[in-house]
């Protein structure tokens, strides 16, 4: 019996004791595709020789060192790394341990922004329904995934208020085009600003590819310019959530690149590091800083654990891979096929009402009815059933639940490390279409 406490208290899971490359090995031996690197998470596979080299030398020279006192080399080679070519404007980084820690710190830091630059009225934050930003408080306040939300609500801060997602399957209106869909997003964020009063609101917050809650949901072209606008009209910042969906994960290293639109603040983790270490962090945009230091001159915020020596360096280590070996000229390739795989195998399956995503970032959502979209009785625990029959043909895939709101089907991510070959999508397809089939 385990006294471990598990996400299930029912169950204990297998042990996963050992990982190479894209493969898993279990007590039994046996290996498992990780195919969807936990939650998007293990974007070199794992047990990278380079990567442990690297923690290993940190360790050798330096566990830790307060940053109370201190910097440490591996911190400012990552910052250098991730912003020292200022990319959108962004200047500056600051690392954490995890993506809620990020988001936390792009909270707080977009509120301390507007207190520094004389405008202490800014105390309220709009970010979307069907969104998932974390389960420290602010985070969970900032998210809008009812599941998660709903046992925490009296705790949850009413500084957030939540507008729809772009989730164009369920949500665009019938005979809707593009176009009109989006300006219908933006004229309801433009009402939210008005309703709560423009000079109030801090920033708008959103994944740029939304994950787990609603399982790789693209917004379509010229929404996040669209939302953008808005908050320029109202002087508010515009903070992007790329825990999941960034660091090459969608086949650039920034995701917003591919939107046409720079974030103040953009949160990383989960690809940052590859899962070798810990870390989460934010990157800010110039002007933000700069607000920051005209005034106290010190972000009033800070954990024991930030910009920690080996969670830095591990990160360096992977970031270094992925640019050298130009892993995300591979995540483009494959991702293409990813996508033409899953089309072949679940195009005209009567139980999945869309496939969606973007580089090696792909989720299909699975529906009672094709035509009218209904989604399966939560009570059949589907994601439950997926996952145990991925498990049992050597894959690990990410299926998650429909929502208490029922304002969607359940889904499941795939999201293989950047290293995969064409021959393991393949395989990936081949294990994750028998999985589905056997667990509807
Ligand atoms: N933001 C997004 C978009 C996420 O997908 C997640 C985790 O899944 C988080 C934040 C929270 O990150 P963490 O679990 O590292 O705290």
């Amino acid at each position: 019996m385990s006294h471990l406490v598990h996400r299930s208290l029912h169950a204990d899971p297998p042990l996963a004791l050992r990982g190479e490359g894209i493969y898993l090995y279990d007590q039994s031996g046996r290996a498992i595709i990780d195919g969807s690197g936990g939650a998007a998470v293990a974007c070199l596979g794992h047990g990278h020789p380079r990567v442990i080299e690297a923690i290993k030398a940190q360790l050798d020279k330096l566990a830790y060192a307060h940053t109370a006192l201190f910097s440490c080399e591996s911190a400012e080679e990552l910052a250098d790394i991730m912003v020292g070519h200022r990319p959108g404007g962004l200047t500056h980084a600051y690392f954490c341990s995890s993506g809620s820690e990020g988001n936390e710190a792009a909270i707080k830091m977009a509120r301390q922004y507007f207190l520094e630059i004389g405008q202490p009225e800014r105390t309220r934050f709009i970010a979307r329904r069907q969104s998932y930003h974390g389960n420290t408080l602010g985070a969970l306040s900032a998210g809008g995934n009812a599941m998660r939300r709903a046992p925490y609500q009296p705790l949850l801060s009413p500084a957030f208020s939540h507008v729809s997602p772009c989730y164009a399957y369920r949500d665009r209106a019938e005979g809707e085009s593009d176009e009109q869909y989006v300006a219908r997003l933006a004229d309801e964020l433009e009402a939210e600003f008005q309703r709560l009063g423009p000079d109030t609101v801090i920033a708008f917050m959103a994944e740029t590819v939304v994950g787990a809650t609603l399982g790789c949901v693209t917004a379509l072209p010229g929404y996040f310019p669209a939302m953008k606008a808005v908050c320029d009209r109202h002087g508010a910042l515009l903070i992007l959530d790329e825990v999941m969906s960034g660091m090459g994960r969608c086949g650039a290293l920034h995701t917003w690149e591919q939107e046409g639109v720079t974030p103040d603040i953009q949160i990383v983790a989960k690809g940052l590091g590859g899962g070798y270490q810990p870390i989460g962090g934010i990157l800010v945009h110039g002007r933000v800083i700069e607000g920051l230091t005209g005034g106290t001159g010190a972000f009033m915020h800070g954990h024991t654990y930030q910009a920690h020596p080996v969670a830095c360096a591990a990160a360096v280590a992977v970031q270094k891979v992925i640019a050298e070996e130009r892993l995300l000229d591979n995540v483009q390739a494959m991702g293409a096929r990813l996508e033409q795989r899953l089309t072949e195998r679940f195009g005209n399956h009567r139980h999945v009402g869309d496939i969606r995503g973007r580089g090696l970032f792909w989720a299909i959502e699975l529906v009672e009815d094709r035509a009218g979209k209904s989604v399966f009785d939560p009570a059949l625990k589907l994601n439950e059933r997926v996952k145990m029959q991925a498990y049992e043909r050597g894959l690990a895939c990410y299926p998650m639940g429909g929502t208490i709101d029922g304002r969607r089907g359940d889904h499941a991510i795939l999201a293989p490390p950047y290293i995969a070959t064409a021959a393991q999508i393949d395989e990936i397809v081949d294990r994750f279409g028998e999985a589905v089939d056997a667990a509807l």
